[in-house]
């Protein structure tokens, strides 16, 4: 495949700024808010937002279950913040109602770096890609993860970005400092996957 076409789940959240990462990561990006539009992407990015508001919309649109079943499936995904949370197996402190995807064997603790005031920049070396601008804004943080998930950054002792097969997550916005390095790792990604 050559260029992969890659959804942004657009429920709520920095959908454009994503929309306009992949593409300059050489992916055809289009947003997505309905399960027959799930079903026509080769790879899924899930945007920073506000977790439970994605949780609730999610439901609301009949895309919890789709979703949950094209990455259980495989899917490659990609979420930053409140995606993060949303890959999450399990969150510490949900909202709640508050639901998750899944599809990460990790636990979340939401707004683990403190309130909005309490947003920063930090370079954060990544496994595989090396230093990255990381922007955390009410950035969770990733308390533990299982056996078959990959550690690839931490900050100030914290894991911030993971992996596991087709699944990656970051604490930090990479789609907010113009510098596509996630994004070209996921498109990557998505390649490898079909
Ligand atoms: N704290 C938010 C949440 O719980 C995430 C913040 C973000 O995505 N920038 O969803």
């Amino acid at each position: 495949m050559n260029t992969p076409v890659i959804g942004v789940l657009a429920l709520q959240g920095d959908v454009r700024e994503h929309l306009i990462a992949l593409a300059a990561a050489d992916a055809v990006a289009r947003p997505v808010r309905r399960p027959e539009e799930l079903a026509e992407v080769d790879g899924l990015v899930i945007p920073g937002g506000e977790s439970t508001t994605i949780s609730k919309l999610a439901a609301l649109f009949g895309m919890l279950e789709p979703l949950r079943e094209r990455v259980r499936a495989g899917l490659p995904v990609y979420g930053t913040c409140a995606g993060l949370i949303m890959l999450a197996d399990k969150i510490l402190d949900p909202r709640s109602g508050q639901e998750t995807i899944g599809g990460i064997e990790m636990i979340v603790r939401r707004n683990a770096f403190g309130r909005q005031n309490e947003s920063f920049e930090a370079t954060v070396e990544v496994a595989g890609v090396g230093p990255v601008e990381g922007v955390f804004i009410r950035a969770p943080w990733v308390e533990s993860v299982g056996a078959e998930t990959e550690v690839l950054a931490e900050h100030g002792g914290h894991i911030v970005a993971v992996r596991q097969n087709n699944a990656l997550a970051t604490s930090f916005h990479p789609e907010l400092t113009g510098d596509h390095r996630m994004h070209a790792l996921f498109v990557d990604m998505v390649r490898a996957a079909s």
